[in-house]
Formats: structure tokens, sequence, C-alpha cells
């Protein structure tokens, strides 16, 4: 996890807390953090009186969530949530990001999922990583190689490739989604519930990793030679 900028996709305004620990330990450690959300969450809404209004109380809880997390920068792809297509305007919206970003990394959701916003994230990302590098589209921006690609959620079995140490940084998942005020009846819980859940983890302070998967766009090179 070396790296100078990362990039994280998430289909939705809180996919990325997935792995909110490694986010805010890299950040820590000096790493751009860049996340790109690809749709607004209108769908979001758990009281209908709030339809209106869900997509501004979501963009202001981002806002909040990012300061727990340390992002440097959110992108905003605008697809409506639940409406995540693969066309040719959102495809362009994806590789100008990567080009502007220019991250050392990559982290998408995986291809095992069911909902339809995640897995088309996954698809668009993946195709759009590839199609940065390559010398189309220029007025978009230089083309851009992402060396390496990550799953960070939705890969049926196949145990994790990679589990990052974010010891110390078991509270964080817990204190972003604490931000996220207008998803709590859906997870069944209070903002109170969720910062008493995560001072008890940070008091804890016990081991705690974040699971990624290699994506087979990773050539993997500069490992030290196995041990006789
Ligand atoms: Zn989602």
């Amino acid at each position: 996890m070396n790296y100078r900028r990362i990039l994280v996709f998430a289909a939705h305004p809180d996919d990325e807390m997935a792995m909110a620990g490694t986010i805010r330990k890299l950040s820590d450690l000096g790493v751009e953090v860049h996340v790109c959300v690809s749709t607004d969450g209108c769908e979001g809404y758990p009281v209908a009186e709030w339809k209106d209004d869900i997509v501004k109380m979501r963009m202001q809880e981002q806002a909040e969530a990012d300061k727990v997390m340390g992002v440097h920068k959110r992108h905003h792809i605008g697809s409506p949530d639940m409406g995540l297509v693969n066309d040719k305007q959102t495809f362009l919206k994806f590789i100008e990001i990567v080009r502007k970003v220019r991250p050392d990394a990559a982290f998408t959701h995986g291809p095992d999922d069911r909902h339809r916003d995640h897995v088309n994230t996954c698809h668009i990302s993946l195709e759009a990583l590839w199609q940065a590098a390559e010398p189309v589209s220029m007025e978009l921006g230089p083309a851009w190689n992402t060396p390496h690609i990550y799953y960070y959620t939705a890969v049926k079995g196949q145990p994790p490739h990679i589990l990052y140490d974010c010891t110390g940084y078991a509270h964080i998942p817990c204190l972003a989604r604490a931000t996220q005020v207008s998803q709590h009846v859906l997870w069944n819980c209070t903002r109170q519930e969720l910062e008493a859940e995560a001072e008890r983890l940070r008091q804890a302070n016990e081991p705690y990793c974040e699971r990624f998967w290699m994506t087979d766009r990773m050539v993997l090179t500069d490992f030290p030679p196995l041990a006789e």
C-alpha cells in the first residue's frame, strides 16, 4: 500500500466505508485518497417525506464522513441511484476522473453482487481504468495507467488475497457510518449507538484488518525471492 494517490470507486455515497480503516490509515501516512461515487443516492430515503431532500442530505453526510476518513477529494459521476448504466457518456466520465486523479492504485466493488449499481460500478471502473491508459479520447486528459487494481467487496468463493493491518483504525468504519444519519433507519441503529460502538472499538484497540482481492488486471512484479 506504498502509494502516492489512490482512487476508490463507490456506487453509492457510503459504500467506500467498507474500507474506511484503510482509507484513514493511508491518509494518515500521507497518501492522497480520492473517492469517486457513481450515483447520487437519491433512492436511499427510508422516510417518504425525505424524497426531495435526500440528495442534499447525503452530500452533507459525505462531506462529514470525508473528514472522519481523511478523504482528500470526492468526485461525483452524478448518475441516479439504481440507474447507473454502462453507456458511452458515463464511461467517458469514469475515464476523465481516472486521468484527473492519476492513481497508483484503484479499489472497486467486486463482481459478485446483487445490487445493479455495485455490479455496474465494478464493470465500468475496470474498463475505464484500462481505457484511460490508451491513447484515445485525449481531450479527457493525458493517458494514465493504474498499475494496481483491487476489489474491496463482493468476491465469492475466494478468500481475500490481502489482509491489510489497520490496527488502531478499527473504529473508523463505525465513526464514518455514524455521520450517515439518513441511512440509520435502514441500518437499524442510531448515531449515538454507532459513536458509542466506535469509542468501544477505539479503546479496545484490538488487531483489525480489512480485506482485499487483487483483480486479474494486476501484473505482479518486485516480489522478493521465495526463501529456500
Ligand atoms: Zn451501495
